[in-house]
């Protein structure tokens, strides 16, 4: 294929961004190099590598030619200037923080986040001396109220759940430099195909690629997005000589690049969270159709949505896509082709629990499961699996209704999901 100075669509770039047939094989398809290490030209090379001096591949811990693709196709799809993947989104975000941050240091999060990032955040960030605020993502003044010279990063979610709520990046992103921060998105809901958090200011995305990306729920995956925009000359740990690297100074070295070449050459490599190389070929198959599969997903929900909203044994719909949502002119602003394919609903019932349990029973296609972003529909009942030792007071805290049900909506037939959906609810006592 000729260079040429256009600049490829989206669509294009889900197919091309990355990778060139195999000189040598002339294989189209993107190699699975299945390999630990790669031999070294020499004696020279091999020091110029382990020193940083010449970029090549080392060790699949730290690079991999087919992981490579990937994450050259992700920074495209994102608009960054390069990607680092993880063993899974919880590495991701791990990795992330992990490169930004020092002992004593603080960030401030949104409260509406992935029920394991909340978990590690407080408890594992703990242990590292790492204190995280939590906020009301909706309310920037108490955003603002929350950052302490000791901040070193925002945290949020594109689309938050179990709210549906979305991140108002925008606002955020000045806050954050206001602060000279760096504001984080997961934009693991939304994906680079609805909404690139980078064209708003946001400084690094990190993603569960588990999820849409993947596409197809058989592998667990992350990757980590840098806009290259952020000036880190003020962050000890990016800027500062480095001890763990004979004192190198990632962000004079690198610059726009070395908040990344810092997550790979140290923290991944001390950390071990790398992707496989055969996920990384998964992943981008997942990509490969990340458009088509978006707008279909989109497609189901919005009918899904309209239908329980309108349906008698449903007390409320919390999908942004609805107009009378809380959130609908924040999803139209930042997600115009539509918010996702995630949302919960609640069950008018006199035990909601129990309505619940029996809605959840009947149901033939929707598999019921702990994830999201899937091919299929999938549903999970809250109160009685992930929150199921909470009594009804404290699911209410917990912001999780007893009648709440979660759905991740597929790609199958879209009637065939609302009949499913309707004799399922007929079938509530
Ligand atoms: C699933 C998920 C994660 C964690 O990702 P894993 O790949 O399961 O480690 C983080 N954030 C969000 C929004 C998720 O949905």
């Amino acid at each position: 294929m000729q260079r040429s100075k256009r600049q490829f669509g989206f669509e294009t770039r889900m197919l091309h961004a990355g990778h060139v047939p195999d000189a040598v094989t002339g294989a189209r398809a993107v190699p699975i190099y299945q390999t630990t290490s790669y031999v070294f030209d020499n004696t020279d090379y091999a020091a110029q590598l382990f020193e940083l001096k010449q970029y090549g591949n080392i060790y699949t811990r730290i690079n991999n030619p087919t992981t490579a693709v990937f994450e050259e196709r992700i920074a495209s799809l994102e608009n960054g200037t390069g990607a680092v993947a993880t063993a899974s989104g919880m590495a991701a975000q791990f990795t992330a923080l992990m490169t930004l941050l020092e002992p004593g240091d603080e960030i401030v999060a949104s409260t509406h986040l992935y029920g394991g990032t909340v978990t590690q955040f407080t408890h594992t960030f703990k242990k590292l001396s790492v204190k995280v605020h939590f906020v009301d993502p909706t309310r920037i003044e108490h955003w603002e109220q929350a950052i302490t010279p000791k901040a070193r990063a925002l945290y949020g979610e594109t689309i938050g759940n179990p709210q549906g709520s979305l991140l108002d990046i925008e606002s955020l992103a000045e806050l954050a430099h206001a602060h000279r921060i760096p504001l984080v998105v997961d934009n693991t809901f939304a994906t680079p195909y609805l909404c690139r958090p980078i064209d708003f200011g946001a400084d690094i995305v990190i993603h569960s690629a588990t999820k849409f990306i993947g596409g197809h729920g058989n592998s667990i995956a992350g990757v980590i997005v840098e806009s290259g925009k952020f000036d880190y000359s003020h962050f000890n740990t990016i800027a500062a000589p480095s001890p763990s690297y004979h004192d190198l100074k990632f962000y004079e070295t690198f610059g726009h690049y070395g908040f990344l070449m810092k997550a790979r050459a140290e923290t991944l490599r001390d950390t071990g969270a790398a992707l496989s190389p055969f996920n990384a070929f998964l992943l981008i198959q997942g990509l490969e159709t990340l458009s088509v599969r978006m707008d279909r997903h989109v497609d189901n929900a919005r009918a899904i949505a309209a239908f329980l909203y309108g349906h008698p044994r449903v007390e409320w719909v919390a999908y942004a896509g609805l107009p009378d949502s809380p959130y609908h002119t924040l999803a139209q602003k930042y997600t115009p082709k539509g918010p996702g394919a995630v949302f919960t609903f609640g069950l008018k019932a006199d035990n909601p629990r129990r309505a619940g349990q029996q809605f959840i029973e009947a149901l033939h296609l929707f598999s019921h499961l702990a994830n999201v972003g899937d091919v299929r529909s999938l549903v999970i009942h809250p109160a009685s699996t992930t929150h199921q030792q909470l009594s009804d007071e404290e699911l209410r805290q917990a912001g999780v209704g007893p009648g709440m049900i979660r759905l991740s909506i597929g790609l199958e037939t879209t009637g065939d999901l609302l009949w499913d959906l309707e004799q399922a609810l007929a079938a509530i006592e």
